[in-house]
């Protein structure tokens, strides 16, 4: 059934027309996105998606909509999620084996979330290569743990397009309810004191090595800056 664009503004048509013909000149890239809970990658990755035209694909995004839907998966990924520990290998590789060959990722990709262990960054390269196929870079955003709480604590998202807000730094226009769609932000399970030690405790023990792994191709980034200072170190990178 054709889709009905008779309501949609023609600037607004005109102005995705041509950023999808952009689009067929861009180079393909492969991205890693690697820092810890609240570093920001959530913020910048639209940014990212769009200049590059890539897609994005957050493992903890995937998961907690298998968990919401019930799914045999979800309910296998809930309680290790509940308690701030991993998922197993399997899962996520499974999942991004799977997203990565949608028409949306053609241009290539953005992973966020995803290797956060040296046996899921090996999976990776291997499926990659048998694609013929490698990760480009690998943005390290880098952020005290200080900082990391009161930004992860006071964090409200929309679940159906990723977008976060901050009771504090970033707030919503209207408390509640995300900025463009008008429907109803959500708290994060996860996102409290107690859950985010543990998850701080699985990034630095079983991620740091991953940055290791991909060491020639890490740009390290200082986070903890103003969000456009961050998206202009992250341009640079990318060019
Ligand atoms: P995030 O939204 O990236 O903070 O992820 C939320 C939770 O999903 C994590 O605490 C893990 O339980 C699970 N998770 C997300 N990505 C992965 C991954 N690559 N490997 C294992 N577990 C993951």
């Amino acid at each position: 059934m054709p889709v009905d664009l008779s309501e949609v503004p023609t600037d607004e048509l005109m102005k995705e027309i041509q950023h999808r013909l952009d689009c067929t000149t861009k180079p393909e890239k492969r991205i890693i996105l690697i820092g810890p809970p609240g570093c920001g990658k959530g913020t910048q990755s639209p940014r990212i998606k769009y200049e590059h035209c890539l897609c994005h694909l957050a493992t903890g995004d995937m998961l907690r909509a298998a968990v919401a839907a019930k799914t045999p998966l979800g309910l296998e990924a809930k309680k290790a999620m509940d308690a701030g520990a991993l998922v197993s290998d399997d899962i996520v590789v499974g999942l991004i084996e799977e997203a990565t060959q949608r028409a949306e990722c053609s241009k290539g990709f953005i992973l966020d979330g995803f290797p956060r262990t040296v046996v899921q960054a090996r999976k990776l390269d291997e499926m990659l290569a048998k694609r013929g196929q490698a990760i480009d870079k690998v943005l390290n955003f880098v952020v005290p743990d200080s900082l990391l709480v009161e930004r992860v604590v006071g964090r409200w998202v929309h679940p159906a397009s990723g977008r976060s807000y901050h009771e504090k730094f970033a707030p919503p226009k209207v408390a509640g309810v995300d900025d463009t769609t008008g429907e109803p932000l959500i708290k994060r399970k996860d996102d409290n004191a107690d859950t985010l030690k543990a998850r701080l405790g699985a990034f630095h023990s079983q991620t740091a090595p991953v940055i290791e792994h991909y060491a020639r191709k890490v740009v390290a980034l200082k986070a903890d800056r103003a969000q456009d200072e961050v998206a202009s170190a992250i341009a640079s990178a990318l060019s």
